[in-house]
């Protein structure tokens, strides 16, 4: 058994859904489980609807909703499956329009996750019809029945046991009559029913959760690009080609920031040795790269860029040492807001740390933080990482920026810059 994984881009066009149709045609006979992602920009459309709708501009967040539906009747009808696919997905919409009518009264990341999981919905719902307009049969499933999460919206964590049980009960038996399952990435559901998802470009991380959980032979993650690159090849012109890199090394690469897979889809795989397959889906016949728990050496510097990232100092107020005491109980408000530090340094009586930019959440520690510390925030950062750096590389990367932080290992090296 396969599990394939299908980004945005690999279905924002008819011809694209024709390629991704002929890459599992060309598998028949073989089991695969297939996660899907939603549609193209899909999920940054609906984040401005989560955006408009919770800062009480109903009618605006009505009108981008149409517009979205607007791009998949449209799809629907040029796909032909208008009229197969219409009960589920005119379920889907109302069940959003619905939400929309409401007036806020939960927390942002909850209706985020209430109206962004419809991308998926809607896009799995079209291509698993469209798929068995052309014979390839296949079984659509809600993955908010299988996978199972906690309730902490947008970072959704995994109840593993239930989950595996769901597995067991329903999907195991549906490949004793079909060859081809097909799923939405990204989302899950609490016990209450309610829709969670599990961060973004999440999909990776739920096919390798299937992966791990059905013991596939290997996961395949469908992209637009030739494989793993050492930078990312939108912003670096020289970025070079990887053929096989180590679980360890794309974790690495991931949690720092790499856009190329989920920091939380290494992982599962691992856990199981399940490797790993990066191929494009424009291009079937080249290779791809292949992750692995092999390790490789003599690998290119591997450049990742995260973006987006506040520095927050927090100083003792009373020229205490911040010592393991202080240290401890900033990592237990962390803890309390779900938020983790991206790099952190302790001084005599301050620790510095970055944290992705979650407006809402950043408040909230800083407020929780203040009480006990003096809390200075700055915007506007950028966390440059380097694997297997060298100094042509760091001159090339850090070359007049205005650096804030720098830590070095003998094979990593980061660096915080102030943008602008
Ligand atoms: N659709 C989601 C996103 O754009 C999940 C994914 O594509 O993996 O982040
Ligand atoms: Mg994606």
């Amino acid at each position: 058994m396969k599990v394939f994984k299908f980004g945005g881009a690999s279905i924002n066009s008819i011809e694209r859904i024709y390629s991704v149709a002929a890459i599992i045609r060309s598998y028949e006979g073989d089991k695969i489980f297939i996660i899907i992602s939603a549609m193209g920009k899909t999920t940054n459309a609906l984040e401005k609807v989560t955006e408009a709708f919770f800062a009480g501009n109903k009618d605006e967040a009505l009108q981008l909703f149409a517009e979205i539906k607007e791009v998949h009747n449209e799809l629907a009808g040029q796909l032909n499956v208008a009229s197969e696919a219409s009960k589920l997905i005119n379920d889907i919409y109302t069940e959003v329009e619905w939400l929309l009518h409401d007036k806020p009264v939960r927390d942002f990341d909850y209706y985020y996750d209430q109206i962004v999981c419809c991308g998926e919905l809607l896009s799995t719902a079209m291509i698993s019809c469209f798929l068995n307009s052309m014979q390839i049969n296949n079984i659509w499933l809600d993955v908010r029945d299988i996978l199972r999460t906690d309730d902490n919206f947008r970072d959704a964590g995994i109840d593993w046991a239930f989950t595996q049980q769901k597995v067991e009960e329903m999907v195991v038996p549906v490949f004793k009559t079909t060859n081809i399952i097909l799923t939405q990435g990204f989302i899950g559901a609490t016990d209450e029913n309610e829709s969670t998802t599990l961060g973004r470009e999440g999909s990776d991380y739920s096919a390798a959760i299937f992966a791990n959980m059905l013991n596939a032979e290997s996961q395949t993650i469908w992209k637009d690009v030739e494989g793993v690159m050492n930078a990312d090849p939108k912003k670096f012109n020289d970025a070079v080609f990887i053929s096989h890199l180590s679980f360890n090394e794309v974790i690495e690469m991931a949690y720092y920031g790499a856009q190329v897979i989920h920091p939380k889809t290494i992982k599962p795989l691992e856990n199981k040795n399940i490797p790993l397959h990066v191929r494009c889906f424009l291009n079937p016949a080249l290779p791809g790269t292949i992750i692995s728990e092999q390790p490789v050496h003599h690998l290119p510097p591997i450049i990742v860029v995260k973006e987006n990232q506040v520095l927050m100092e927090m100083r003792s107020k009373d020229f205490s040492f911040i010592g393991e005491t202080g240290i401890s109980s900033l990592y237990k408000l962390f803890a309390e807001i779900k938020i983790g530090p991206n790099i952190t340094q302790s001084g005599a009586i301050s620790l510095l740390c970055s944290f992705d930019d979650r407006a809402e959440k950043i408040e909230k520690l800083a407020l929780a933080a203040s009480e006990l510390f003096e809390v200075t925030v700055e915007k506007d950062i950028s966390l440059l990482t380097i694997r297997h750096y060298n100094k042509a590389i760091l001159q090339q990367m850090v070359n007049e920026k205005n650096i804030v932080l720098e830590q070095k290992t003998k094979e990593t090296i980061q660096v915080l810059m102030k943008n602008g």
